[in-house]
Formats: C-alpha cells, structure tokens, sequence
C-alpha cells in the first residue's frame, strides 16, 4: 500500500496517512488543523496522479534518504576506511547503492510537499526540476502533470 506523508500546512509537522477513498479528511495530532484530501481507488492501488491534498499533478522522485544520517554514516565510514583500507567506503557505496537506490524512491509533490512512499508508478515521475519548482512554488504554475517544454 502506498504511503502519503502530508505536511500539516499549519504547524508544519508530517501526517503519516494510507489513502483510504472514504476519507475526505485527516487531522493533525499536534495542532487539530484539519486537512481535506482527496484520496481516490488510483491511490489505494498504488498509483500517483493527483495529489490528493491540492490536486495537483506534477511531482518529482527522489531518494528517500535522509541527508543528515548520510553524512553521519559517510563520517563513520571515512574514519573507518583508515583502518579498513577504504572497504567501509566501499561498503557504504554499495548500501547506498542497494538500499537507497533500488529501494527507497520518494515522490514528492512540488507544490504541497505530500510523500509519497511505495508508488508503483514511480517510473512514470521524474527528477526534481529546479526551474519548474520555481514556477510551481513562486508563480503557482500549474504543469498537469507534463514536463516542462522550451
Ligand atoms: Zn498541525
Ligand atoms: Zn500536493
């Protein structure tokens, strides 16, 4: 099942939700905001094609790694590599490789910040455009869901 992360536009803090197509609404446990969604069958299969929170269509893939505990853990692995001749380097490669590449893609929606974690059509989203973040964010563009075309 696909898993949606909504950012409480009130208080900032993540919302674990499933989709559920009977429910129109979910609240914050922290600040009681109430957030409308719009879940529908697509979603509870697994697909993503309209946000379900502002109904929009364009989101960007990325790894779902958190960039704090990458640090760390490149930390780790450079002061290990003295005694291990760089195999912790090499190894942190391939967890990297297994793990965050292969595994754990997150889409997320340009214009509400939704995850979306486990989308079985992840192929069909693509990376994150600096330029049409720009728009989306700071002109309120809508792309529907196309590339963005010179
Ligand atoms: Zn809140
Ligand atoms: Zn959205």
């Amino acid at each position: 099942m696909m898993e949606v992360q909504i950012t409480c536009p009130s208080c900032q803090s993540s919302i674990e939700v499933l989709p559920n197509h009977l429910a129109s609404k979910v609240d914050c446990d922290i600040c009681k905001h109430i957030i409308d969604v719009k879940f529908t069958t697509e979603h509870e299969h697994g697909n993503l094609k309209e946000c379900p929170v502002c109904s929009r269509m364009d989101f960007y893939k990325q790894k779902d790694f958190n960039r704090k505990i990458g640090v760390i853990l490149f930390v780790i692995a450079a002061i290990l590599s003295i005694w291990t001749y760089g195999l912790s380097l090499v190894a942190l490669y391939l967890v990297d490789l297994f793990l965050f590449r292969k595994l754990a893609i997150v889409a997320i929606c340009y214009k509400c910040l939704t995850n979306f974690r486990k989308v079985k059509n992840i192929t069909e989203i693509r990376d994150f455009d600096h330029e049409m973040n720009d728009r989306i964010v700071y002109s309120d563009h809508d792309f529907k869901g196309k590339p963005l075309s010179h």
